[in-house]
């Protein structure tokens, strides 16, 4: 009895600390996640040499989808996005959801040519999937961009390369994935 408030208190601390890395909308780790996995697999990366490859998602032409149909129809979109990203991954893979309609994954033990194979696994499965309703202006498509860490390459280094590619991706055409150089 003298340990149970301790003990609830110690398990209310850890799930508060569980739903600050949490998207409510997502249930993808959030920006605050990724963050600290990020480190975590450029400290890797760096120590041991283990390889990682980094995917930035957003979805193509989201504003329209609110414009036209409402802002919890695009939280739907966003929602169902989210599921498929999840189902492509392997246990070891991580998901989180970037910003508004932005995701990242990062891919474990994982180099750019493999990485690419992943994310237009992603897209098509996305372009498949993800339908607002059967007319070709109601496909969802997503543009990714893949990035491979370099040695000694800094997080933000690796980022502004992975969203370069992605800008790419859209500026090509979206509904594609581009490698970073
Ligand atoms: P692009 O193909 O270039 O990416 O075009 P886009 O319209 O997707 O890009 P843009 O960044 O202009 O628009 C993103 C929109 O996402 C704007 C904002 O209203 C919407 N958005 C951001 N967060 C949320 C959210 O949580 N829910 C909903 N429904 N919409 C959101
Ligand atoms: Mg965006
Ligand atoms: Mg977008």
């Amino acid at each position: 009895a003298p340990l149970a408030a301790p003990l609830c208190n110690a398990l209310h601390h850890h799930r508060v600390k569980l739903l600050a890395r949490k998207d409510p909308l997502t249930a993808l780790g959030n920006r605050m996640a990724l963050d600290a996995a990020l480190t975590t697999a450029v400290a890797r990366a760096q120590r041991f040499g283990h390889p990682f490859s980094l995917l930035i998602i957003d979805i193509d032409h989201f504003k329209r989808v609110n414009d036209s149909l409402g802002h919890s129809a695009g939280d739907q979109v966003i929602r169902s996005v989210a599921a498929q990203v999840r189902d492509c991954l392997r246990p070891y893979d991580q998901a989180f959801r970037f910003g508004g309609e932005e995701f990242v994954v990062i891919l474990s033990q994982t180099g750019v040519a493999k990485g690419m194979q992943i994310a237009e696994r992603i897209r098509r499965r996305i372009a498949q999937r993800c339908a607002l309703d059967s007319t070709a202006d109601g496909q969802v498509t997503v543009s990714i961009g893949c990035g491979e860490i370099r040695l000694a390459e800094t997080v933000e280094a690796l980022f502004d390369r992975t969203d370069r590619a992605l800008y790419r991706a859209k500026s090509e055409g979206r509904n594609r994935s581009v490698a970073a150089d």
